[in-house]
């Protein structure tokens, strides 16, 4: 533990109050330029409205020189165009850049350096972590400049929704960051803390539970905050529970849901409980893509953040309906530049359809989640979406499925009232549908499921991924 976080975590609550919001102050003033920030998003407004063919000489003119800063100053890059013989200027479209090699994290793991300005890390940069869903997170770096850039499109969104202030709404933000230290939990009773600065209330996802959730509902009420933002099983554990209890929370312009796949019916749920609309947002926190829901409940792919292309496994661009994994070359960072990165999530491409939003934004039809939450079963292939399942049944509180080895899964299963013999034979009967009936199923009723790094719920974890036959 760092000398900050342990005086952070041995601070009394209205100290920790203190801290957050000086950390809030930082994000306003260090690592984000609020004036530029604004700049920006005057010209996303524009911008939003151009047509195909604007959108892509736009992207056309930012590749060229991507490649060409890439090429000169990143030293991962220098030697790649060296070693393919290739002269940075070749690539002018998007069909050139399918000429460069596709980029594994592995790669930057084994050389985090290399893709840096110069080689090398600057003081001055901001640096974030990403959650790295397999264990170790990786190290990323921006600028201000930078950071403020990928941040103008979340102000965009948040336009979208209708708020007034898309920079400092007053936000309840549901967050993994571990804010609350677990000596002070017994003293406080308290699973938020205020940041004054940003005009937001943090709460905690690692400590909502049933015992809790009543805690947070109340907390939300008091606050009243216009934009709800954060993980959706974090979000739609408070809405089930207002739900139940017929509790009225109050109502806010919208709630903003990031950082894991939103499943349908943990948005209907959302919206009936906070009586206002869900715009899903994904934004890898690689900043490789920014893709969100418009006012017509539609994903766009936002073209200005960069090119983001969607593959199938044999490598070609995905058709209208078809899956795909999610590839990136944004243009917001150049601190830190990843071509062709292979970022570990899919999506299924869009219609080509003009949305009735009337923006020309390429559509997706969805983000379906993590290549890490599909299971390989010998006998089915791979599985995906198996978490849909606990939705459809009652007395589950929340439920993970470990892949044990090949021939077994363990589901862990937090009860509720109502959760009986009938219900186990339920769910295991599905399960057995999913993955076929040769699977051992093994259901454990546990109290609690601790969450993965950053505070994400993850629904669906494999231990034997070693078994698995190589995906291309
Ligand atoms: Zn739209």
């Amino acid at each position: 533990m760092g000398l900050a976080k342990l005086i952070y975590s041995l601070s009394p609550a209205w100290l920790q109050t203190a801290m957050v919001t000086a950390q809030g102050f930082v994000f306003n003033h260090r690592r984000m330029d609020v004036r530029l920030a604004r700049r920006l998003l005057a010209e996303r407004r524009e911008s939003q409205w151009w047509d195909e063919d604007r959108f892509q000489r736009y992207q056309e003119i930012r590749l060229r020189d991507h490649i060409t800063f890439a090429a000169t100053h990143i030293p991962y890059y220098k030697g790649l165009f060296k070693s393919l013989g290739m002269n940075p200027r070749d690539v002018r479209t998007v069909e050139d850049l399918g000429r460069l090699p596709l980029l594994e994290k592995s790669v930057i793991r084994k050389s985090p350096d290399a893709f840096l300005w110069g080689g090398k890390r600057s003081r001055s940069w901001n640096k974030l972590f990403t959650s790295g869903t397999t264990g170790s997170p990786m190290e990323l770096f921006s600028s201000r400049e930078s950071f403020t850039r990928s941040w103008s499109f979340v102000f965009r969104l948040r336009e979208w929704t209708g708020l007034n202030d898309p920079i400092f709404p007053r936000r309840a933000q549901f967050t993994g960051r571990n804010i609350i230290p677990d000596k002070r939990i017994e003293i406080d009773r308290a699973f938020w803390r205020r940041n004054f600065a940003g005009n937001a209330l943090l709460m905690s996802t690692t400590h909502l539970s049933q015992d809790t959730v009543e805690a947070y509902a109340e907390a939300i009420g008091r606050f009243s905050p216009e934009l709800v933002d954060g993980y959706p099983s974090a979000i739609q554990i408070v809405a089930r529970f207002a739900m139940a209890r017929a509790l009225e929370l109050p109502s806010p312009r919208a709630i903003i849901t990031s950082a894991e796949t939103l499943v349908p019916d943990d948005r209907r749920v959302i919206e009936s409980a906070f009586g206002c609309k869900v715009f899903n947002q994904y934004a890898s926190s690689d900043t490789g893509a920014f893709i969100c829901d418009c006012e017509e409940g539609n994903l766009h792919l936002n073209p200005e953040f960069g090119i983001c292309e969607i593959l199938t496994p044999e490598g070609r661009p995905a058709r209208p309906g078809e899956e795909g994994e999610i590839v990136t070359t944004s243009f917001c960072n150049t601190e830190q530049v990843f071509i062709r990165y292979k970022i570990g999530d899919l999506a299924v491409r869009g219609p080509d359809e003009k949305c009735p939003c009337g923006r020309m934004m390429p559509r997706i039809e969805a983000v379906t989640g993590r290549v890490d939450d599909i299971l390989f079963i010998p006998e089915r292939g791979f599985v995906g979406r198996l978490d849909p399942i606990f939705k459809s049944l009652n007395g589950i509180w929340e439920a993970q499925i470990v892949q044990e080895s090949l021939e077994r899964l363990r589901v862990k299963v937090v009860p509720e009232p109502g959760f009986d013999g009938s219900s186990r034979a339920a769910l295991e009967a599905s399960l057995h549908e999913k993955v076929g009936p040769d699977v051992d199923v093994v259901i454990d009723e546990v109290k609690e499921i601790p969450r993965g790094p950053n505070g994400k719920f993850q629904s669906v974890i494999s231990l034997c991924k070693d078994r698995y036959p190589r995906m291309a």
